[in-house]
């Protein structure tokens, strides 16, 4: 049986990384305990009336203290009214969680040469995969960071801890090479061994892209996908994704995903 805790939790740190990127560390041994990568939990801040429903986020890092698991972390951007209320929280306020929540990346434990392709805040549930990966001993997975500018490029020095290899595309040529992440992946593609997966989590134009490109490739890929959603556990199918074989019909990112087989829905963009 699936757990799921809701409960008010303390904010054990609330750190601004960049501007208008923070990392909140969350006392929820619990939860922490359980998730997986690519899981995420539905957050609302107390006594705020405005967003009424929760938001999203994608469980980040999760934090030990000795050998103890303490709890987990998010890595947001502030983008509106939701982001923008828990930016303001401090440490020693108590937020509210619901989770963990959806499916997560899958056959992680099969797979020895991996891609990662991160499109900006992509990168909050897939620094978590990566994590994973190097517990289980898979060797140096390549991860591959896109944003528009330096400032969206997060994450760098903590994956390469992890033994991962990080290659860097910013649209403005702030850090890395110029362009877009998924030219950087075709041409590891065409020239590197052929990876067993290709994770990926970012706008919806690059995932469209690149599910386009591991097809090319005959790589299977795994898309997460940050629709919106108002629930997060199936009950206003709100977040519904069209799905892309012939039968047609419709999958919910909340319940269903939000990781999918990039040849399984229609990603709009
Ligand atoms: C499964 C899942 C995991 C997620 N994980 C993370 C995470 O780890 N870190 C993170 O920063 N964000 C993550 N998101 C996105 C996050 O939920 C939204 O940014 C957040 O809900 C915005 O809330 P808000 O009230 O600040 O913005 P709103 O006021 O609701 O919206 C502000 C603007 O952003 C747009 N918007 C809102 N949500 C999205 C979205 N998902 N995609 C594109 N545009 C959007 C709105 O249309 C609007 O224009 C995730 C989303 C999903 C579905």
């Amino acid at each position: 049986m699936k757990h799921i805790f809701q409960k008010e939790v303390e904010i054990l740190h609330h750190v601004e990384v960049r501007p208008g990127y923070f990392r909140m560390g969350l006392a929820f041994p619990e939860l922490a305990q359980i998730a997986r990568p690519g899981q995420f939990v539905m957050v609302k801040v107390p006594g705020q009336e405005s967003p009424l429903l929760r938001r999203p986020f994608s469980v980040h890092n999760r934090l030990t203290d000795g050998n103890q698991v303490s709890g987990f972390e998010l890595l947001y951007k502030v983008v509106g009214e939701g982001t923008s209320a828990m930016s303001e929280m401090v440490a020693g306020d108590a937020i509210d969680i619901l989770g963990p929540l959806g499916n997560g990346f899958s056959n992680a434990e099969d797979t020895q040469n991996v891609f990662i392709v991160a499109g900006g805040i992509g990168v909050a549930s897939l620094y978590y995969l990566v994590l994973d990966l190097a517990e289980k001993g898979v060797v140096k997975p390549t991860v591959f960071l896109g944003g528009c500018s330096v400032n969206d490029i997060l994450c760098k020095e903590d994956l390469e801890a992890l033994g991962a290899e990080v290659r860097i595309t910013t649209e403005d040529c702030s850090l890395g090479e110029e362009g877009f992440v998924t030219l950087l992946v075709e041409k590891a593609l065409e020239s590197d061994k052929k990876p067993d997966m290709i994770y990926a989590c970012g706008p919806q134009a690059m995932l469209k892209k690149l599910s386009a490109i591991a097809a090319s490739f005959n790589v299977p890929c795994q898309i997460s996908l940050e629709t919106v959603m108002a629930c997060g556990f199936g009950v206003c199918l709100g977040c519904a994704v069209e799905k892309a074989d012939s039968g047609g019909g419709y999958l919910h990112t909340c319940t269903d995903g939000p990781v999918f087989d990039s040849r399984k829905v229609m990603i709009e963009s």
